[in-house]
């Protein structure tokens, strides 16, 4: 019965820790609201872009503090910078201003300035 029960598959591993981490880190260290964030997706839920678009701040600090990074510039582009996502904060999170830094850090990282 050596086969029964449950098995990791490797080439199904999800390795947090070996992300990278460097736009997270750069937004910790200059808005630490960031870290108050409980991913309830009240700001997306009242985002006037992603009612038209794909626009989910709740996804993107989700994939920010993962450090999967590669879908987020895309996202951020399409951010009017209204913010009514801060507004509807519960946790009252400086989203605006997460996600300026996130586009700083993205394009820091592009210049190898990161
Ligand atoms: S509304 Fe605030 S706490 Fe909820 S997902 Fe958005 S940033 Fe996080
Ligand atoms: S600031 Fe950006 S993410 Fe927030 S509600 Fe406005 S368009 Fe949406």
């Amino acid at each position: 019965m050596s086969d029964f029960g449950y098995v990791l598959l490797k080439n199904r591993h999800i390795d947090y820790e070996a992300n990278d981490k460097r736009i997270a880190e750069y937004i910790y260290a200059r808005e630490p609201s960031f870290g108050y964030c409980m991913e309830c997706g009240c700001c997306a839920g009242t985002c006037t872009s992603g009612n038209f678009t794909h626009l989910s701040l709740r996804e993107i600090n989700i994939l920010i503090k993962r450090g999967e990074t590669s879908t987020i510039k895309e996202q951020i582009d399409k951010c009017m910078l209204c913010g009514k996502c801060t507004l509807v904060c519960p946790r009252g999170v400086n989203t605006r201003n997460i996600i300026i830094l996130a586009g700083e850090a993205i394009q820091k990282l592009e210049a190898n300035e990161l």
